[in-house]
């Protein structure tokens, strides 16, 4: 299956901004002699988050999904709380793709493939693999990697993430993005050493630990993906590539774990949810549907519950709304209860037509799952949808106080704010989520459109020219990047 892989285009288009090669190195920006050694995590949280946006803006195989986002980030965030020197910043995103790999960037965004989700045994597997790359960003590798690179201009350090980004599943694709770049920075960056990879091992397996997972999980999947060619085909080599594994690293980790009593880690049912969501959205409509049809008639599979829900989010695909409600219903039965299951029941109840019913549906869930962002975005886009956007400007008012640092609280109120015809209000909504994303030049444009606009009274203009000034200086402060 030919991919489409406008990140290369974006890598390369920025290679050739750069100044050709054999151009006097000291005309290049760089990050200075000890920058270069020591990467400030600033800048490295800088560079992330511009790479974070491209992926959001023109990665087509982003996945776009609250639910499973929010499902990885509270996994990842288990792990980063078990780590005594990672900080808050880590954001963990999935792509659909089916190839088995996982891959940390600058400033501890960490991508996760669905085949990696899909193809782990377990749980524990699936953390064993995230806790090795958290170590990754926590032991600095990247950084650590640039130590050979003495004079590297922040542009360099762009091209060569998106190289690694573009190259992540595909082995042509890496080999296009190094044409051109200088002095093999990306392929050193292609897979990290094995010096690198041990110690993301033995850090992450203290971390997997900590956390309360099986630590014998690293070595199984270890073992499993070594033996994959045959069992994965060409799925598995794509995580060998970029973290080169030998039989001297599975064998460290069994060591590890030997000494360790064997302990029964249940995983999560939101791990079993997740799949099935994920198992859903492949191959057409009809074909989600007969498969899981084909599992619930067989009785293959480990949770019955969560193969409901799987018919249900491939029925919703169907738009066979009472369909969904059925299955979702058999899903209840079994005495489970999450607001997955409870999210796309009150959608069920909206797009048949109930919108009372799929209002009060919402309602009742998040006075159950009060902490679930995906009900809360999923009410306010009822609300919208219904025009009830007092109500919903309300709602969103309470959880932004809640929680000031969501992004997508701010895109949803910016929405609302445009039905009303409020576009001052809606410009300085956008420059909000805008700046927490880390794009301060966005969110810059977005407040001076609010300037313009008509709809702001005095104090609103107010609160968007201090915002302003203050957005400018933050954006000063900030290391160019060229
Ligand atoms: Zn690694």
């Amino acid at each position: 299956m030919k991919k489409r892989h406008p990140l290369l285009a974006a890598a390369l288009s920025l290679l050739l901004a750069l100044p050709p090669a054999g151009f006097a190195q000291s005309d290049l920006p760089n990050l200075g002699d000890t920058a270069s050694a020591d990467l400030p995590w600033q800048l490295e949280r800088q560079i992330g988050q511009d790479i974070m946006n491209q992926i959001r803006q023109r990665e087509p195989t982003y996945l776009d999904d609250p639910e499973i986002e929010s499902y990885l980030n509270t996994l990842g965030g288990r792990l980063v709380a078990a780590t005594p020197e990672a900080n808050a910043g880590f954001y963990f995103f999935a792509l659909e793709d089916p190839t088995i790999n996982a891959f940390a960037m600058f400033g501890g965004f960490v991508g996760v493939h669905s085949g990696l989700i899909l193809n782990v045994q377990n749980e524990s597997e699936l953390a064993g693999v995230l806790a090795h790359e958290v170590s990754h960003v926590t032991q600095r590798h990247l950084a650590r990697g640039l130590e050979k690179q003495k004079q590297i201009s922040t542009a360099g350090l762009l091209v060569m993430a998106l190289g690694l980004l573009a190259a992540r599943s595909n082995a042509n694709v890496a080999e296009a993005a190094m044409v051109g770049s200088s002095a093999g920075m990306i392929q050193a960056q292609l897979g990290f050493t094995r010096d690198f990879e041990r110690e993301a091992d033995r850090a992450g397996f203290l971390v997997l630990q900590k956390a309360d997972f099986d630590p014998h999980a690293m070595a199984s999947f270890f073992e499993r993906l070594q033996k994959a060619t045959r069992v994965y085909e060409n799925n598995a080599p794509v995580y060998l590539r970029t973290h080169p594994l030998n039989i001297e690293r599975i064998a460290d980790m069994q060591n590890r774990a030997q000494d360790l009593p064997y302990r029964q880690v249940p995983d999560s049912f939101d791990f079993h949810l997740i799949r099935a969501r994920l198992l859903a959205r492949q191959g057409t409509p009809a074909e989600a549907v007969a498969h899981f049809q084909g599992l619930l008639r067989e009785k293959r599979f480990s949770s019955l519950a969560a193969t409901q829900y799987g018919l249900a989010v491939a029925l919703e695909r169907q738009k066979d709304w009472n369909g969904v409600e059925r299955a979702l219903q058999t899903a209840r039965e079994q005495g489970i209860a999450s607001p997955l299951i409870d999210r796309l029941a009150a959608e069920a109840r909206l797009r048949n037509g109930d919108a009372t019913g799929g209002l009060n549906a919402y309602r009742e869930a998040l006075a159950r799952f009060p902490k679930s962002t995906a009900l809360a975005y999923g009410y306010a886009e009822a609300l919208l949808t219904q025009q009830k956007t007092d109500l919903g400007l309300q709602f969103l008012d309470g959880r932004i106080r809640a929680d000031s640092r969501d992004a997508r609280l701010y895109l949803l109120r910016a929405r609302l704010y445009a039905a009303k015809g409020l576009t001052a209000q809606q410009h300085h909504a956008l420059a909000e989520a805008y700046a927490l994303q880390g794009a301060l030049s966005a969110a810059i444009e977005q407040l001076e459109l609010a300037q313009k606009s008509p709809s702001a009274d005095f104090y609103e203009q107010s609160a968007i020219d201090a915002r302003l000034r203050q957005l400018k200086q933050q954006k000063a402060a900030e290391t160019p990047l060229r």
